[in-house]
Formats: C-alpha cells, sequence, structure tokens
C-alpha cells in the first residue's frame, strides 16, 4: 500500500466519521481496514462476518459514496472478512524477508510486523474446545497496564478472575463498558486466561457475533435439560461486545443464559461500548438485569497510562527484537500525540518497528513524527449522555431531574422537559421512542413535538436561544 493510498484511506474515513456520526463510526467503522485499491474498486476487510453483512445492508452505498468523493473513479466496494490467520500472522524474525512483500501486508493499523508470540500456549487449546472464541496470548494482566481510568475496572476482574468455584459471588453480572481501543477486550480476556489457569475453573470467553452464530446455535439444537448440564460445566461467562448483540430469538437465548447462570450462582462478566441504559435493541428486562450487577466504565487513557501503554509494548516488541529501542523523548512524544486509544498506541510501536528494522535504522524523533502522523487525531468530541442533559437542564432550571421525567404539567417543568428533548435528539444518535423511554416513558410522538416547539421558538426568542446554546457548551466541556 502507497503512502498516498493510506493518505487517502484516512480522509475516506474522515469523511465517513463525519457523514454518520461518531457513535455509528465506532460501532461499525471503527476496525474496519484498507486491503487495497485497484482500478475502479476498492477491497476493504473488518474483523467479523457480522459487522460485514451489517456494513453491507445498512451503509454499502455510504462508504461508496465517500470513496468516490476521494477518488471518483472507484465504483466498486469489496468487502472480505480479515481472516483469523492474519491475526496470527507469523513473526518477523531478524532475518529480513524481501521488504516489497512486507509493505504490501501492511494496512493502516495492521503493522507488518505482529509481536505475539508464535506458539499458542496450552490454555488456549481447551478454551477452543469449549467453543469460546480465540484468545490472544498477549492480552493477560501481566500486560496490563493500571492508571487512574481502569482501576475500578481492573481491581473487580482481577476479583472474578481470582474467585473459585462455590465461592459467593459478588457482583453478578460484572459489566465494563467503554469506547473503542480503551482495553475492554484486553481486560476480559486476561480474566479469561488466568480463570483458566486454574483447572478446577472452566471459563469461557465468547464475543456477541460467536454467542449469536456458535453458542445459541447449538444450544437450539439441545433440549432443555441439556442446556443446563452445558451450562453446569462453565464457572464464568465472559461476553465481549454486546453491543452488537442483535435480534430478538438471540436476545430471548441470552436472556435465558444469562439467568441461568446468574440463578446458579455462575459468574457473568460482559463489555460493551455503552451503559446497559443505552442498549437500546435490548429489552427492558435484559438491560435491567445487566444494570443490576457492577457497572464500571473506563475512561479516556490518561497521559501516564498511555506512557505505561507503550513502555510495555516496546518492552514486548524487546523480547523478540533485542535491538529495538524507544528513546525516552520519543516515548514522551507518542505519549502525549496519540490521545485516542490503545489501538493506536500499539500501531505506533508497531510501526516504528517495521521502519527500524526494515530501515535498519535506530529510532529517532523525526522518525516517530513522519511515521505516526496519520493516528494523530483531533480531539474527539465528548460523547453526550442522556443523563448529562438532564442532569444540566434541570441545574439551569433549578428543578428536579424527576421533574423532568415526571408527568407534571406547570409551565416551569415543561419547558425545561422540552430543552432537554430538544438537546437529546440534536446533540446524541438516540432514536425518538428511545428518548421518550429515557423521559419518563413518554410517547415518540411528545419527544417530536418537544423538538419541533424548541426549533422554532430559537429561531425567534433570543432568551431561549442564548440558554440552549449555554446549555450546549456546558454539555461540551
Ligand atoms: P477495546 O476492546 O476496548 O476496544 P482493546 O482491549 O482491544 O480495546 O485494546 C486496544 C489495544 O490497547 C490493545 O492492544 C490493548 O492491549 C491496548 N490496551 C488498552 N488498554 C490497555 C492497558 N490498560 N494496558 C495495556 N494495554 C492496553
Ligand atoms: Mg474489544
Amino acid at each position: 500500500m502507497t503512502n498516498s493510498e493510506q493518505e487517502r484511506w484516512s480522509r475516506v474515513k474522515g469523511r465517513l466519521r463525519s457523514t454518520v456520526g461518531e457513535d455509528v463510526y465506532t460501532s461499525w467503522f471503527a476496525r474496519m481496514d484498507l486491503e487495497s485499491v485497484q482500478d475502479e474498486s476498492v477491497h476493504l476487510s473488518v474483523p467479523t462476518r457480522f459487522l460485514k453483512s451489517w456494513i453491507q445492508a445498512h451503509y454499502a452505498e455510504r462508504v461508496l459514496t465517500c470513496w468516490q468523493a476521494e477518488m471518483p473513479e472507484v465504483h466498486r466496494i469489496d468487502l472480505s472478512v480479515r481472516s483469523a490467520m492474519r491475526a496470527a500472522m507469523p513473526v518477523v524474525k531478524d532475518a529480513p524477508a524481501p521488504v516489497e512483500m512486507r509493505r504490501a501486508e501492511r494496512s493502516d493499523n495492521r503493522p507488518a510486523l505482529e509481536l505475539r508470540p508464535a506458539t499458542v500456549p496450552p490454555a488456549a487449546a481447551s478454551h477452543d474446545a469449549l467453543g469460546g472464541s480465540p484468545l490472544d496470548p498477549r492480552l493477560t494482566f501481566a500486560g496490563f497496564v493500571v492508571g487512574r481510568s481502569n482501576t475500578l475496572a481492573h481491581a473487580a476482574a482481577r476479583q472474578v478472575a481470582e474467585g473459585r468455584r462455590g465461592d459467593p459471588v459478588m457482583f453478578n453480572p460484572l459489566y465494563i463498558h467503554a469506547g473503542v481501543g480503551l482495553g475492554k477486550t484486553h481486560l476480559l480476556q486476561a480474566v479469561t486466561w488466568a480463570g483458566n489457569a486454574n483447572p478446577e475453573r472452566k471459563v469461557l470467553y465468547l464475543t456477541a457475533e460467536k454467542f449469536m452464530y456458535g453458542f445459541v446455535a447449538a444450544l437450539k439444537s439441545q433440549t432443555a435439560l441439556a442446556f443446563k448440564e452445558a451450562l453446569r460445566g462453565i464457572d464464568v461467562l465472559v461476553i465481549d461486545d454486546l453491543q452488537f448483540l442483535q435480534g430478538k430469538s438471540t436476545q430471548a437465548e441470552f436472556c435465558h443464559t444469562l439467568n441461568a447462570l446468574i440463578d446458579a450462582g455462575r459468574q457473568v462478566v460482559i463489555a460493551a461500548d455503552r451503559p446497559p441504559s443505552d442498549l437500546e435493541s435490548l429489552d427492558d428486562r435484559v438491560r435491567s438485569r445487566l444494570a443490576g450487577g457492577l457497572v464500571v466504565e473506563m475512561g479516556a487513557l490518561g497521559e501516564d497510562l498511555r506512557l505505561g501503554i507503550l513502555k510495555s509494548r516496546v518492552a514486548a516488541a524487546r523480547a523478540h527484537h533485542a535491538s529495538f529501542d524507544v528513546p525516552e523523548p520519543v516515548l514522551d512524544y507518542l505519549a502525549r500525540a496519540i490521545t485516542h486509544n490503545g489501538r493506536d498506541l500499539e500501531g505506533a510501536i508497531n510501526r516504528l518497528l517495521a521502519h527500524s528494522k526494515l530501515n535498519n535504522q535506530p529510532v529517532t524523533l523525526d522518525m516517530a513524527e513522519r511515521e505516526v502522523r496519520d493516528l494523530i487525531r483531533p480531539q474527539e468530541p465528548k460523547r453526550i449522555k442522556i443523563e448529562d442533559i438532564q442532569r444540566v437542564v434541570a441545574r439551569q432550571y433549578n428543578v428536579s431531574r424527576s421533574d423532568l421525567l415526571s408527568s407534571r404539567r406547570t409551565a416551569n417543568v415543561v419547558r425545561p422537559r422540552q430543552v432537554a428533548m430538544y438537546l437529546a435528539k440534536t446533540l446524541t444518535l438516540r432514536s425518538l421512542p428511545e428518548i421518550g423511554r429515557r423521559f419518563g416513558g413518554r410517547d415518540h410522538t411528545t419527544v417530536l413535538h418537544a423538538v419541533r416547539k424548541i426549533e422554532a421558538l430559537v429561531g425567534k426568542d433570543t432568551a431561549l436561544s442564548e440558554e440552549v446554546e449555554s446549555l450546549k457548551r456546558q454539555l461540551q466541556e
């Protein structure tokens, strides 16, 4: 892949991000990679079958349009699923293979050099036999750096991993949520590795996709009794990326599994990119069951944490490439410049490793600045939550949050409530029915009415328009 293709791809992603909005982008496109561009067709890849079919069904046209805006000659987008093999690419040994070949393998965040051990530890094999999703041997507690934003999640995860069969379960389910690349999968797989190190315990790690296409199908082919029997063998069920769980019957199976496990005193651990209350496609019963355990958010990675992650990545790389070194000022620069997520930090180190190995040069600040340019993004706009809107509006108008959710119709409550619903519609991606639900179970037509009303007033009423602007500023701070 040439640099200009990479840059073009960055711009296409930028367009996509701004047309579909941040939430949709991170849910569906954050892990899409450019494979190649040939004449009029572009080849993209995603890590799972599910993402592929979803993007094809809902966003094919949009993706094409974004490409055409950069390259009018493009007429076709091929989307494929990156094979699991790719993740297990052989470790590049110090003896260099032809440079061209390795360059060709490289795509955005997928560096040519992989840092993982060549052999998979035995625990992975027994995990596969249970029907679990593949585990990455690097994602253990030993490699997890603890900082302010993840202390609680880490402590809870450790507690779960160290539990023994028959111990009382402290929080069930443990539900961890965070944006893309902030360490959810790392933490969940660490729990799985550590749990399975104890031969008396069985920890099963499943992505939501695997749960839908593998686990549920297997369960359906069995009798209710066999189902109970199968669950009995699992001490801890770990489900990653729950936001991808879709479909009524899958949800019913999920709910059934969740209840059966929790009632039997087995631990359930879940990760998703949003809190339970924002999983719109789940039904209320599942949502409240999820919220009934311990819900922990992992925040953005602070600078110290980013520096720690970079150092741990460099140390891991040095195990295979002893001559590789990244001077302190370069680490400081990267920790300051790449603020977005752990995946980009990992990508940055992989690039420096690739570059210094292939060109046989030491890592310098200049080189780092050049190599990671496209990983440096402007500060992400903050993701605004409906609760924040309700809190800020209530404060500004001196009413309580429960007034906003109540059915009271006095003027001092009606207007703030309408403003809050209007802000929820304009500042989040939530649908009208969802907003209605979050405002004390109102109908979507009520929300629509509020939105229209405030939209119209903002055009005429300067005082109101200033209030709305001030609320927006407070929310975006
Ligand atoms: P998520 O599942 O939340 O999208 P991942 O767990 O895949 O994120 O993390 C993305 C990358 O960042 C991985 O390479 C992971 O190892 C790394 N990472 C994130 N947080 C940490 C941490 N606290 N310590 C070490 N590595 C981390
Ligand atoms: Mg993940």
